[in-house]
């Protein structure tokens, strides 16, 4: 039987933290048995914000090393950079051809990034949802695992598809947003002002690279408050937020223990947090020394990057000859 196919990227802008674990990588890790998966870092859509070359270059072996630490199996899985697959820059050009300036200036992402950095409006940064649609169509993609801040890049996706489709003939299918569970988790940062992410909040965002005493003082200053004074309380996020964490990392009767103490209105939150500082150390850890591992080992990264090249492309390379043939650019 024909699994379907299933393309994820994330962005090498960074170090991996628990809202990239939980939202994203956790998910591939259930989807590599039963889909046929190609989970890429997207080194390309780092470029936007013109990192610097060596860093690029260790936040792309990083990222590697940690989606594979997690669990993510590279024989199960196709598992590359974006940047070994020139069919993907290919599709781009092609589908920019269909992109229209006006759709591209009205993306919600692009605004608050002309609104944060009105310095660098680069083309690129325009453009990042063609791309990102090529990086999906270029596997003919039908199911897409993306946060709920990726959505609507997800759509133009689709019309893009439906328009070459209109255009040129059927030929792409329409990929759809993929949830594992049914509600798409989003950690917030631990300060509870924004979420967790590579790029910012970065005091209050977990790394999956963090030492022991680097989470334990994290987690220690989370923002909690007096606790709630009337039973069943219904929960502020910031606390939710931490019982999401614990039910990832500590033992269900732990999580119960705290959950009912919560509802009793005699919760304490200082206990409540060395004990998940602790079962959050238990868990990053072998993560942390699983990935650093592979990070020091660049000949079997680089066999890893290789061979998940191959992969991608031998599917990019038919898409992309499709494609061609649909335009009318096949001559010989
Ligand atoms: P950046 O700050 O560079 O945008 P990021 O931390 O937002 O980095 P992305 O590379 O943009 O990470 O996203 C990778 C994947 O992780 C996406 O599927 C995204 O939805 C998911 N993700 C990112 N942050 C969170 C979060 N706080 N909670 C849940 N999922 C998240
Ligand atoms: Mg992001």
């Amino acid at each position: 039987m024909n699994k379907e196919i299933v393309v994820s990227g994330i962005r090498s802008t960074g170090y991996l933290h628990l809202g990239n674990y939980l939202g994203a990588i956790q998910n591939y890790v259930r989807m590599q048995e039963n889909y046929n998966c190609y989970f890429f870092v997207a080194d390309y859509h780092a470029l936007t914000t013109h990192p610097d070359p060596k860093e690029l270059r260790q936040n792309v072996y990083r990222v590697l090393a940690e989606n594979i630490a997690s669990g993510l199996d590279p024989e199960k899985v196709a598992l590359y950079a974006q940047s070994d697959i020139p069919e993907i820059p290919e599709l781009y050009l092609m589908l920019n051809m269909i992109a229209y300036k006006g759709e591209l200036e009205k993306v919600p992402t692009f605004k608050d990034k002309v609104r944060q950095h009105p310095e660098n409006v680069n083309a690129g940064l325009l453009t990042y949802p063609v791309l990102m649609s090529a990086d999906i169509l270029i596997h003919k993609a039908v199911k897409v695992p993306v946060g709920k801040d990726q959505e609507q890049h997800l759509e133009m996706a689709r019309n893009f598809a439906q328009r070459f489709n209109g255009r040129y003939g059927e030929f792409f299918p329409e990929p759809q947003v993929f949830r594992m569970n049914q509600d798409t988790i989003k950690i917030m940062s631990l300060d509870g002002t924004g979420k967790m992410s590579k790029s910012e909040n970065v005091n209050a965002t977990i790394f999956l690279s963090d030492e022991d005493e680097v989470i334990r003082k994290k987690i220690m200053k989370a923002k909690t408050d007096s606790g709630p004074t009337e039973p069943n309380a219904p929960m502020p996020d910031y606390i939710q937020n931490l019982f999401v964490l614990m039910q990832t990392t500590s033992k269900p009767e732990v999580v119960e223990a705290y959950r009912n103490a919560y509802n009793n209105c005699n919760v304490r939150y200082g206990d409540m947090k060395k004990q998940l500082a602790e079962d959050m150390i238990a868990f990053i850890k072998p993560i942390r020394e699983h990935a650093a591992d592979l990070q020091n080992d660049k000949a079997k990264m680089q066999r890893i990057l290789k061979q998940g090249a191959e992969k991608a492309r031998s599917s990019a390379a038919a898409t992309i000859a499709g494609a061609r043939k649909a335009m009318g650019i096949n001559y010989y």
